[in-house]
């Protein structure tokens, strides 16, 4: 007899991984590094966190799919480039061969395989294998229809949103909390009120890509279903938290997804070398909670994560994309020394000394004078962000 799906004991949750992902690579030099998926793996392996069987192993996502918000003449333009096949300047017109998004051989291949890391993700949690998935390869949120950009060539989550609209009509909430503006995925579902995207990040004025205004809400029959918190510089863990949990929380409450796929950027470190956000290790225990709570609340625990920026890969991100995966599988988060033997492999390679905790001493940083400026700051932004919701609910009373 035919095993049936509700046979089988359901795994908590999907650790998405091929080697395929780390030819993901522009340069030696290129602060967007891959090696921070072998750090992370490598970290939760040596606290017994990672077993052989949790790990799924990706898959390249196929034309067809990259097609669902790819233009295929920039599919095949990335080919082309990746196959030395087009000359640079004729590239560039695709926002590939820039100095943030170089052309690398095979590039077309190593972008269509993190894509399907996510599609990979989708899959096991939305056929049921798993309640929860992770793809720290994933969270390309940058990548537009017919263009690259900021380090993205195919954008995974948007693909991957298209893809659980079409095979199984679900209703997806996106979270963004890189510390970069997620705008390749807000613009892909701009005009669609059947996903909710939503982006906390630094203000665009002085950050890459300038977009993520809390003005922009939507378009046509989308209009009220994206969302954006640009919070100032220098803003630190309580004020991040606080816009995090109460707008994130208020936009679930209102949107009632089928699922929701976070993207966990980890470039809001005050360690991160790209961005001017004060968050430490205590931002990165709080965000996965978060998300678990509202999927097991609202979607029956269909949650899938995704990577995305992390540019301290040292430091910070293995640290911070391990809590993802001890969340998702209901591991207490560990506190105190970090397991020695990473720490020994792993210390000689890094330019600077490891964090030797899980946790961020406290302080890090000085104090920044304009802390309560910059939370009042970042409440009033909220209450404009999340003003038609709430004025949605007095109205029905
Ligand atoms: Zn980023």
């Amino acid at each position: 007899m035919a095993e049936r799906t509700w046979d089988r004991p359901m795994k908590k949750a999907s650790f998405v991984f091929s080697d395929g992902q780390l030819d993901y690579k522009f340069s030696d030099t290129h602060p967007f590094n891959q090696k921070r998926l072998v750090l992370t793996a490598d970290l939760l392996k040596n606290i017994g966190a990672l077993p052989d069987s949790a790990v799924v192993r990706s898959r390249m996502a196929t034309d067809e799919e990259l097609a669902l918000i790819h233009d295929e003449r920039y599919i095949e333009i990335v080919k082309k480039a990746g196959h030395g096949e087009i000359a640079p300047e004729a590239a560039e017109n695709y926002g590939i061969g820039t100095e943030d998004t170089p052309i690398f051989e095979d590039m077309h291949e190593a972008s269509a395989m993190l894509v399907g890391g996510t599609l990979t993700a989708v899959d096991e949690v939305m056929e049921g294998r798993a309640r929860h998935a992770l793809n720290l390869g994933g969270g390309l949120h940058h990548g537009f229809r017919g263009k690259a950009s900021g380090f993205c060539v195919y954008n995974d989550s948007s693909v991957a949103i298209r893809y659980m609209q079409e095979k199984y009509g679900a209703r997806v909430l996106y979270i963004d909390t890189d510390a970069h503006h997620g705008d390749g995925v807000q613009w892909s579902f701009y005009d669609d009120p059947d996903v909710c995207t939503v982006s906390i990040h630094e203000t665009g004025r002085y950050l890459f890509p300038g977009t993520g205004a809390v003005t922009e809400r939507g378009s046509g029959k989308g209009y009220g279903f994206s969302f954006n918190f640009p919070i100032d510089a220098f803003t630190e863990d309580d004020s991040f938290l606080e816009i995090y949990r109460t707008g994130v929380r208020e936009i679930a409450e209102f949107f009632k997804p089928d699922v929701i796929l976070t993207q966990n950027g980890a470039d809001a470190h005050y360690f991160d070398p790209l961005t001017h956000l004060y968050s430490t290790m205590k931002t990165y225990r709080e965000i996965p909670k978060l998300a678990l709570e509202l999927a097991e609340e609202f979607c029956g625990g269909r949650w899938i994560a995704v990577g995305g920026g992390g540019y301290d890969i040292w430091r910070v991100v293995p640290r911070a994309w391990s809590l993802i995966w001890l969340t998702m599988t209901g591991q207490p988060l560990p506190s105190g020394p970090l397991p020695k033997e990473w720490l020994e492999k792993y210390g000689p390679q890094s330019p600077v000394p490891l964090m030797p905790d899980w946790e961020d001493p406290d302080p890090l940083y000085e104090p920044i004078p304009r802390k309560a400026e910059i939370t009042e700051k970042n409440r009033h932004m909220m209450d404009k962000a999340l003003h038609l919701i709430r004025s949605e609910q007095q109205r029905r009373g």
